[in-house]
């Protein structure tokens, strides 16, 4: 049997670049595969479902609660998300690495259940290249940005929680960092495979 792949997580405030940060690492690292949630929230324009998210009604969230089928869930802003259980322990279970792109609650949730996950909170590198980052972005009203824009000083003061936090103030900085961070977590004595290591 393999070791169990790193559970990472990346969180950070709408805007921050978060997504565009797990799409590069994914490209560099072939053993890391993300974490497609669930979520009650409408597809924005090009997003597809089963790719960018798992867009479901309320109605099938609950049930998915009821059934145990989430790892973590939580309500962001006016809609519920959370990442299916079984795609991300069979990937970990096959020593894969697995990223989740979640909220602070999620975050939270998985530090309770799963301690050895790796908690990384991404930043901009200031709030008014955020502000201009969504409303370019075209992705989201005005009344929306406003919204999530009141949220940030919150999330940042609870960015205490995490194990690393990062700025990202270029694509390639950013992912050079977390892609360090990974490859720290990796030579940690838990990470060693024994097994591996005897049989070869
Ligand atoms: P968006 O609507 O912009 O795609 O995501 C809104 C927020 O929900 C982001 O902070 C994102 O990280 C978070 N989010 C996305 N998927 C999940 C999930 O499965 N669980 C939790 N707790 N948060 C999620």
């Amino acid at each position: 049997m393999s070791k169990q792949g790193l559970l990472i997580v990346v969180s950070g405030p709408s805007g921050a670049g978060k997504g565009t940060l797990c799409q590069e690492l994914l490209k560099r690292n072939e053993n890391l595969c993300l974490s497609v949630s669930c979520t009650t929230r409408a597809p924005r324009p090009g997003e597809q479902h089963k790719v960018n998210y798992f867009f479901v009604d309320k109605e099938a969230f609950r049930q998915m609660i009821e059934d145990d089928q989430l790892l973590e869930y939580a309500q962001v802003y006016d809609h519920f998300y959370g990442t299916p259980r079984n795609y991300v322990m069979d990937k970990l279970e096959q020593g894969q690495d697995v990223i989740l792109e979640i909220d602070i609650q999620g975050a939270m949730q998985i530090k309770q259940k799963h301690p050895r996950g790796i908690l990384i909170f991404v930043v901009p590198p200031c709030l008014s290249v955020l502000k201009d980052r969504l409303f370019k972005r075209g992705t989201d009203s005005a009344e929306t940005i406003e919204k999530r824009l009141r949220c940030v000083c919150d999330e940042l003061s609870k960015t205490g929680n995490y194990d690393y936090l990062v700025v990202n103030d270029t694509v390639e900085h950013v992912v050079e960092q977390v892609d360090a961070i990974i490859k720290a977590e990796k030579c940690r004595p838990l990470c060693f495979d024994m097994q591996k290591f005897l049989d070869c």
